[in-house]
């Protein structure tokens, strides 16, 4: 069988013709697969980091959104939005978080078993939604946005530079299109290209291995579980008003062994019932300023694709929207691409020193050596963007 292939960044991206089948377009509707070749924004993604580029662009922009999944996708996350991440989502759709159905999530309750400990903490202002809902929801908002055009099962192969061009390539509808555009917006997310080119950042770090459950217990309530015979990192129990999960993140290396470590969790809690869904993603966790780039292969990069992304905390979706309002509005304040990285990277500057700053911290907390050293509770509430509180 022959390979199509297309060099990106030092890199090669090949696709067999064999998956390049005939589709339908976003959502189940049938969708013309022509697509114009000329596009003033190409945004690869539309996760949440994606979607708010798009969503800060002005209506004269042609726009072009593509993501390789089907429409509506599940993407494992917990969907737990921190305040700031209900702030960001607010500022591009007003009342957005209230019209996906957000609970309160009120109570972190910290199962400490390295020192045989439990104890709950208050956490303020945090809401849970569900992430396929919030995914459809940003979707439907950049969507049908003047400019905008979006197409899902739309797999970006590669890009590259040419002159104050980009070429990008995307296959779609069975074929492959060959666009150009003046700024391209890789917002593909952890397992995407950016953290795919070794010319740019290092692969990600971890590995979250997550099983839903049927639905038991507070729904307003998670848990965190440390146990360093299981992972160095953390494990939790989350319950949701559509199931219960149960998850971790563990070692690369240990990614396999993670699986038999939740099956082992769940039933140390006494879980009920089977699971229903099992999940696995890669996750990042920026250990130095030169793990997270804001750039790569000639395109800007938003959310987990810069690696602006928490593991410890799990914290990623308010690091995407926020990287992605920032890079959307250089875009929108430019047409020239070097322009636009170059405000970018000026305005995002204090984002990373935040995500790094609280990385390490989460890393200094979660890892088994001084988790050790400190009682977890004391080491918790120093941590100010969890907005914890001991009880009195
Ligand atoms: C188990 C788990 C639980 C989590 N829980 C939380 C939580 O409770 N709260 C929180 O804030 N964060 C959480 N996170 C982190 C959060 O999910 C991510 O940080 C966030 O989704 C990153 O957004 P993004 O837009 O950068 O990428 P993504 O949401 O990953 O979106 C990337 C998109 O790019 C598309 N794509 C990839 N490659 C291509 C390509 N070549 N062509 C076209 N499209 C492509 C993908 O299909 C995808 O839709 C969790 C993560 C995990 C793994």
């Amino acid at each position: 069988m022959t390979m199509r292939r297309f060099a990106c960044g030092g890199s090669v991206w090949a696709a067999k013709p064999s998956r390049l089948r005939r589709i339908t377009g976003t959502g189940g509707q049938k969708v013309n697969p022509m697509l114009p070749a000329d596009w003033d924004l190409i945004v690869v993604g539309g996760g949440p980091g994606g979607a708010a580029v798009a969503l800060t662009q002005p209506a004269d922009r042609r726009v072009l959104i593509v993501d390789r999944r089907r429409a509506p996708w599940r993407k494992p996350c917990d969907g737990i939005l921190t305040p700031m991440s209900r702030r960001v989502l607010d500022g591009l759709s007003a009342g957005l978080v209230d019209r996906c159905g957000a609970l309160p999530t009120r109570c972190l309750s910290v199962l400490d078993r390295d020192r045989n400990r439990t104890f709950d903490l208050v956490l303020h202002d945090h809401v849970m939604v569900d992430r396929q809902e919030l995914d459809t929801r940003l979707r439907a908002g950049f969507a049908t946005r003047p400019g905008v055009t979006f197409r899902d099962r739309a797999h970006a192969l590669g890009w590259m530079e040419r002159g104050d061009q980009m070429t990008v390539r995307v296959s779609h509808a069975g074929e492959v299109h060959t666009l150009t555009a003046s700024v391209v917006v890789d917002a593909t997310g952890a397992a995407g290209v950016a953290r795919r080119s070794p010319r740019h950042l290092p692969p990600p770090t971890a590995v979250a291995v997550q099983f839903w459950y049927p639905s038991q217990g507070d729904p307003s309530r998670c848990d965190w579980i440390f146990d360093a015979r299981a992972t160095p990192f953390y494990m939790w129990a989350i319950h949701k008003p559509a199931g219960l999960l149960i998850g971790g993140v563990f070692p690369f290396a240990a990614a396999r062994g993670g699986r038999n470590a939740i099956a082992s969790l769940a039933r140390s809690l006494g879980v009920t019932g089977s699971p229903w869904r099992v999940q696995g993603a890669r996750v990042g966790m920026p250990r130095c300023r030169s793990d997270i780039s804001v750039t790569a292969n000639g395109a800007l990069t938003v959310g987990e694709a810069a690696n602006l992304v928490n593991a410890g905390t799990g914290e990623g979706i308010s690091f995407a929207l926020r990287s992605g309002v920032l890079c959307g509005r250089a875009i929108a304040a430019t047409r020239r691409r070097i322009d636009a990285a170059d405000l970018y990277s000026r305005a995002i500057a204090p984002l990373c020193a935040e995500a790094l700053s609280k990385a390490s911290h989460a890393q200094d907390l979660f890892t088994s050596a001084r988790r050790e050293a400190m009682p977890i509770d004391e080491v918790l509430v120093s941590v100010p963007w969890l907005s914890l509180e001991l009880p009195a």
